[in-house]
């Protein structure tokens, strides 16, 4: 008999399909039987192009009502009060939360990754920078720090852009395997260089506050490319270049 979980405070299910139903009437959606949470699973599940997933603009352009509706729905079904101070404005505000993590779906890295012909043959190291992705299994907040590396072949970048691709990159649901994956394959698309490493360290909320509870635990997650899978000793000057990068003030 299922798990036997009330779904929220005195609120049976019936209760919830009507709530569902008069979500989905008050959109306009025409469609009284689709709830709100099939409609928001039907926008997130549209899939890659090449490498990265492309969201049509139609898909991606913004129903704020209607997400918003989508969260507090959720806060109801929690047996939220939604009229109280703290919560008025709150689906509105969880709303332009998911948004803001569904901007990575439209990325298209050569309009991030200008590029400078260079003779320059040798390793460059960015490294330290900060990103926050959400997993995509559970909607919740990962990040940590992400050290980037290439070594050039007749093109550079400035060094402002890899934070750039890296943030426009972390912000979909994306699990972090695919996210150091999907950061390199878009640098060696359009840089075209000899190789590039991409390392990510992170803190995962769904290890921290729920499951196994453990918010010591760090994950790292490594993709190389090119010579960077022959050459060990061009990883290990990456390791090296990230240690001293930490140990660099100003
Ligand atoms: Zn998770």
């Amino acid at each position: 008999m299922g798990n036997g979980k009330s779904l929220g405070a005195g609120r049976n299910l019936q209760g919830i399909k009507q709530k569902r139903k008069e979500v989905s009437v008050r959109n306009g959606n025409g469609h009284q039987d689709l709830s709100a949470v099939a409609t928001l699973e039907g926008r997130l599940e549209v899939f890659p192009e090449e490498i990265l997933p492309v969201v049509h603009r139609e898909t991606a352009a913004p129903h704020s009502d209607r997400l918003a509706e989508i969260v507090k729905l959720l806060l109801v079904e929690l047996g939220v009060d939604v009229a109280n101070q703290h919560f008025r404005e709150t689906p509105e505000r969880v709303a332009r939360f998911y948004r803001e993590f569904a901007g990575g779906f439209c990325v298209r890295p050569e309009t991030i990754l200008k590029t400078f012909r260079s003779e320059a043959r040798e390793l460059v190291v960015v490294s330290g920078i900060d990103f926050f992705s959400l997993c995509p299994h559970h909607l919740l907040v990962y990040g940590g720090r992400i050290h980037f590396g290439y070594i050039p072949n007749g093109q550079i970048v400035g060094v402002s852009k890899i934070p750039r691709l890296v943030h426009a990159l972390a912000a979909r649901p994306i699990i972090q395997e695919e996210l150091v994956s999907s950061i390199a394959d878009a640098f060696m698309s359009v840089v075209k260089p000899s190789g590039c490493i991409v390392k990510a360290i992170g803190k995962h909320d769904c290890v921290a506050v729920r499951g196994v509870h453990c918010p010591a635990v760090s994950m790292t997650t490594v993709t190389k490319r090119g010579i960077f899978e022959q050459e060990r000793l061009h990883v290990e000057e990456f390791d090296r270049a990230i240690t001293e990068g930490q140990r660099c003030v100003r």
